[in-house]
């Protein structure tokens, strides 16, 4: 199957620890799907960085590890869905974090008949996730996603994508805050498996393999949820 195929809006769900692989893995579903990956994550360090009141509310939770307050990343969750593009079919990575989060996408989805096809569980090791984060970085042009150890581009400094030789590091991508991105997984997102698997939707894949064989998994599940 490829984009041609889906005939309804998708809407799948990425669920992970910081590092499981979400964005990459959001990134390659989007180019063979022709889905849109959204990233709360990206939509909140796009507010931080224009300032806006959102924004400015949620810097230093993100600084500090912690989850920004619902009712900030729902509106902005709400803003983005409802955008056109939206309508081919989405997946969301690292949104919902929270049970409220989740209530609130279905009573969202609920207003305009669409359901979520399926919530993928990204299993991993912790200790894992520390070397994964320590080592990522983007391409400051296109967003591409590399790291020191496992994917280096192509031509040293030079982005595969688009050429650019400007690569960015997230700030919140140390070791302290990696401890607290964690601890707020498993605190307040991991029971999400639990919601998920109680509304039928759960699907779950080992993410410790290669970024190629974590793909070939998605696809599989992709093409089984919708149809
Ligand atoms: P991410 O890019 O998904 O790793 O998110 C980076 C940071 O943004 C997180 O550590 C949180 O502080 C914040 N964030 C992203 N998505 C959410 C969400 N759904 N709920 C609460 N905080 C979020």
């Amino acid at each position: 199957m490829d984009a041609a195929t889906i005939t309804t809006p998708a809407v799948l769900i990425l669920l992970g620890p910081p590092g499981a692989g979400k964005g990459t893995q959001a990134r390659m579903l989007e180019d063979k799907f022709g889905l849109v990956q959204l990233s709360t994550g990206d939509l909140l360090r796009a507010a931080v960085a224009a300032g806006t009141e959102a924004g400015l509310a949620a810097k230093a939770v993100m600084e500090s590890g912690g989850l920004v307050s619902d009712e900030i990343v729902i509106a902005i969750l709400r803003d983005r869905l409802t955008q056109a593009d939206c309508a081919k079919g989405v997946i969301l990575d690292g949104f919902p974090r929270t049970t409220v989060q989740a209530q609130a996408l279905d009573a969202l989805l609920a207003e305009t008949g669409q359901k979520i096809n399926a919530a993928v569980s990204l299993e991993v090791e912790d200790a894992e996730m520390v070397t994964r984060i320590a080592g990522r970085y983007t391409c400051a042009g296109c967003g591409e996603g590399y790291h020191d150890t496992f994917k280096a581009p192509a031509t040293e400094g030079e982005c595969d994508k688009c050429g650019s030789t400007e690569f960015k590091r997230r700030a919140d991508d140390n070791a302290e805050t990696v401890a607290s991105r964690l601890a707020a997984y498993h605190a307040q997102t991991a029971p999400l498996i639990d919601y998920y698997q109680g509304h039928g939707v759960l699907k779950r894949t080992n993410a410790m393999g290669s970024i190629q064989d974590i793909a070939r998994d998605l696809e599989d599940i992709v093409r089984g949820a919708v149809k």
